[in-house]
Parts: structure tokens; C-alpha cells; sequence
């Protein structure tokens, strides 16, 4: 329809003024408005949904993966290492490989985290964890009170307001209708940077559809299953487990992969949808409606055919639809697929990230501060997923742990512009990289001296 309705302009409440604004909750946003507001910045963070966590904890995805490359130390720590440490006080928060195990390839622990999806790469243990997502939820709370962050659940950052080259607020809707919040940093976490289009600022939205980053999903999870002895079945009879698969998906109408929970009687379903944009709202429409469909047939099959998931039940969907790819800026650096592929340094490297791929492909790739600057509007930062990288390097950098590590970045590096008065993107690097190490982040094989 080509009709249009002209909006009459009006004034809205300004309902807080802050120095840093972040505008997001999930791994990317979160990190972003903790770091902030640890570095003494004022912070206000907005979040559409009633909690905070994004994919890990709304979208099901409570796998926090590859935050070691197969080695005794981290590559990635800080913030999200402090999830976990926050996590495993808690009874049932999550469950992986201890600090202790990780690097080891003796055979007593390979054994134990063999079913442990991501845990073993290459005969190595990594730091891999599984978190109860509701309990994440819980945490996240804690550590934005604990910082004094003034947060607005339930709150839809709609518009960027600029004003002379530069991001100065957003204006967000909400039950207490549309009002304005300013800052003299704007970091958006929303994951699909859905402020860059009403900023004026470039970004790339093309996907490609042979990688997982164009696929949407709607994870939901089984509960009441014995996912033990579904794994013995799957080791005693691996050609009739993979049958089984292929008999799933074609009894359901998509793949689904069912991963092991932090509990043995917990599984999350993971789920790749081709063809549908996480920007438009018709198609994430189809989505819910389309894989709930797939679901009931699917869990049907699975609860009368998989061994171990006779008296399970469909315990939850996710209410954050499952986005691997969206809108990406266009930074003053792109991290490219060579970048990735030939572990390329670079100065202002803010986020070490261990390589997925088994079979010796080792090492690290590397992030870049510029990769989270636009190339000309000032006031403006991405933290997250949206980060400015091509779609290839995209595909495999955007983990939970990674998101954490960008926000924590550009959360600090927000706070020292702030402190002296300048753009973020003049922040000095190694100062920035200095502070990220002296708060626990680690990049390990990054000269910061
Ligand atoms: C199905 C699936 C499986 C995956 N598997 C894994 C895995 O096993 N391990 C792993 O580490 N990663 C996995 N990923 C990738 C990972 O989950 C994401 O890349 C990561 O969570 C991105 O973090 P983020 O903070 O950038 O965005 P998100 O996690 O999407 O968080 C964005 C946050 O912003 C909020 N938000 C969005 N728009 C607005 C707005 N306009 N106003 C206010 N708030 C807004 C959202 O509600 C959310 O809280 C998977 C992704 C999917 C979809």
C-alpha cells in the first residue's frame, strides 16, 4: 500500500538526562551500560521487554560458548566471566567445564562434558557454559542496580535524535507514552541497530542466505526429558540417531536441533528459518506463528520416537525472536572475512575471539575499537552484534561473549570521552585498552604497554 499518514509534530517529555544512554539489554547493551556506569559515567539504559539479557536469556540461547581457544587461559573475560562467576553461586545457575578443566584433554573430562555442546574443540576443553536463563535474568538485574543504572524496562527506542553531526538522545515509547531520554553518548544495543536508520548514519543489511546469519529462529525448550539417555541412545546407534533426525525434519517441516540444558532434563531446540527478515514485521510474524506450528509436529515426533523424551513436555518458546544477522554499521573499520581468516592485529584491538571451526583452523581474530565508531556521526556507538564487519566475519563473531565484549568496550570507552570531554572516537586506544584489562577483560597477544 502506497498510502501515508502525515504525523503532526509535537513536544514529548524529556524524562531524564544522562551522560551515556544505552539502548538494548542484551549481551552487547547491557555490557555497554555496566562498563559505563563502573567508570562513573551517568547511564540510562532502555530495554523494550520486562527483562534483561536478549538472546541469552529471552531467546533461549543459553549457550555462552568459546571463551577459550582450546588453551589454559581465557581469551574472553571480563563482564561476561562475571555473569558466570555470578552465576555458578547460584544452585542450578549453570552448567560447563570449571577454570581447572579448561585446556585439559585428559580422557576422565573429555568424558564428562562429551555431551556438552561446544565444550570439546579439537580434543581440547574450551569455556563453554549453559545457564538458566531465568536466572541470568535475575543477575543482570543485580549488576545494573548494583551500578546504579537508571533502567527502563517495557521502553521501545524508536528515534534518534541529532542535532548538528551528532547523536544527543533517543525517544523511546512506552506505557507511559513517547518521551525523550539525552545523553552525551547514544550506544545502541539493540542487536538490529535500529537507531542507525533515524540517525542518518550508513549501515549494510545484506545477508547471505548460505550462512546461519541470514536464518531466523524461534527456540523453545523440552522439559521432563532424559536427554542421558537420549546421548547413549545417539553413541549405541548413531546411523538410527541420524535417521531419526532426518525423519524429525521432515515430520515437522524444518531442522531442529535439540542441545543439551543446564539441567540433564532440559534441552533447548535450536532452529534455522531461511527466507524471513528480522526488520520486518510480516515476517516476524510468520516466524512465531510458522514455528510454533513446526513445533507441536515436531515435539509430537520427537516425545514418541526419541529415547529419553517419553514424558517430556514443551516447556517454553522464547519471547525474543531468535536474529543471528541484521543491520550492521558501517564503521571507520569493516572487519572483514580476511581479517578473521589471517588473525589480523590491530591497535586498537578491544575483543580477542577464539576461532570456532574444529580441525586446526586455531588462533584468534581480533576487534577493533573503530569497529564500533561510525564513520562520521559523532555521539554514537554500537555494541554487539551490529558491530561493522562484512557478512562473513559477522557470521562468526557475533557470539554471546563476543557481544559482551564489545559492549564492555564501548561502555568504557563511552566514559572516558565523557571524562575528557571529547568524541568517542578520539578516545586514545591504549588508554582504552588499558582500562578494559585493569577491569578483568583480557587480550591476551595485544602489546597495550
Ligand atoms: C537461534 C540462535 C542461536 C544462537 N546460538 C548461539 C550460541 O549457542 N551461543 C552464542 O554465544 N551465541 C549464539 N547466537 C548468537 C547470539 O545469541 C547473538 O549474536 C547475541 O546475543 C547478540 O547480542 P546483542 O546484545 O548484540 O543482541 P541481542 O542479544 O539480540 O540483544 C538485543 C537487546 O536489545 C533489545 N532491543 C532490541 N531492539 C530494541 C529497541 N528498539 N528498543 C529497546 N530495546 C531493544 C532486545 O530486546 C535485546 O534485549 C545465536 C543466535 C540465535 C538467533
Amino acid at each position: 500500500m502506497n498510502k501515508t499518514f502525515k504525523e503532526p509534530s509535537r513536544d514529548i517529555k524529556v524524562c531524564h538526562e544522562a551522560d551515556v544512554v544505552v539502548v538494548g539489554g542484551g549481551p552487547g547493551g547491557h555490557s555497554a551500560a555496566v562498563a559505563a556506569a563502573r567508570n562513573g559515567a551517568r547511564t540510562v539504559l532502555i530495554e523494550r521487554y520486562g527483562h534483561l539479557g536478549g538472546m541469552a536469556s529471552g531467546g533461549l540461547v543459553i549457550l555462552i560458548p568459546h571463551m577459550s581457544d582450546g588453551g589454559k587461559e581465557p581469551q574472553i573475560a571480563g563482564l561476561c566471566l562475571e555473569w558466570m562467576n555470578r552465576l555458578a553461586k547460584i544452585p542450578g545457575g549453570m552448567v560447563g567445564p570449571t577454570l581447572d578443566e579448561v585446556g585439559s584433554s585428559d580422557p576422565r573430562v573429555l568424558a564428562r562434558w562429551k555431551n556438552h555442546f561446544s565444550a570439546i574443540v579439537d580434543g581440547k576443553i574450551r569455556l563453554t557454559w549453559t545457564v538458566d536463563p531465568e536466572m541470568l535474568k535475575c543477575i543482570l538485574n543485580d549488576m545494573v542496580e548494583e551500578a546504579e543504572i537508571k533502567l527502563s524496562l517495557h521502553s521501545w527506542g524508536t528515534q534518534a535524535i541529532v542535532e548538528k553531526g551528532a547523536v544527543k538522545g533517543v525517544i523511546f515509547e512506552s506505557k507511559s507514552g513517547r518521551q525523550a531520554v539525552l545523553g552525551k553518548v547514544i550506544i545502541d544495543g539493540t542487536g538490529d541497530a535500529d537507531l542507525l536508520p533515524t540517525a542518518g548514519v550508513e549501515f549494510d543489511g545484506a545477508l547471505d542466505a548460505k550462512l546461519r546469519s541470514s536464518m531466523l529462529a524461534l527456540v523453545f525448550r523440552v522439559g521432563n526429558c532424559d536427554f542421558k539417555k537420549y546421548n547413549d541412545f545417539r553413541e549405541k546407534d548413531p546411523k538410527k540417531a541420524q535417521e531419526l533426525s532426518g525423519e524429525l525434519a521432515k515430520a515437522a517441516g524444518t531442522f531442529f536441533l535439540p542441545i543439551a540444558g543446564h539441567r540433564d532434563d532440559v534441552v533447548w531446540v535450536n532452529n534455522w528459518i531461511p527466507g524471513l527478515k528480522s526488520t520486518d514485521v510480516d515476517d516476524l510474524t510468520k516466524l512465531e506463528v510458522s514455528v510454533r506450528r513446526m513445533m507441536r509436529k515436531g515435539f509430537e515426533f520427537m516425545k514418541k520416537n526419541f529415547p529419553g523424551f517419553e514424558n517430556s513436555f514443551i516447556l517454553d518458546t522464547a519471547s525474543q525472536t531468535g536474529t543471528r544477522g541484521s543491520r550492521r554499521l558501517v564503521g571507520e573499520h569493516i572487519v572483514t572475512a580476511e581479517d578473521m581468516n589471517s588473525s589480523r592485529k590491530f591497535d586498537d584491538t578491544i575483543a580477542v575471539i577464539p576461532k570456532i571451526a574444529p580441525g586446526g583452523s586455531g588462533g584468534c581474530a581480533y576487534i577493533p575499537y573503530r569497529a564500533l565508531v561510525p564513520v562520521k556521526m559523532d555521539g554514537l556507538l554500537v555494541a554487539g552484534r551490529s558491530f561493522s564487519s562484512d557478512k562473513i566475519a559477522n557470521d562468526s563473531m557475533n557470539l554471546i561473549p563476543h557481544c559482551c565484549a564489545m559492549g564492555e568496550a564501548a561502555g568504557t570507552a563511552a566514559a572516558l570521552a565523557i571524562k575528557q570531554g571529547i568524541s568517542p572516537r578520539k578516545v586514545d586506544y591504549k588508554t582504552l585498552q588499558k582500562t578494559l584489562v585493569k577491569q578483568g577483560a583480557v587480550l591476551p597477544g595485544i602489546n597495550i604497554a
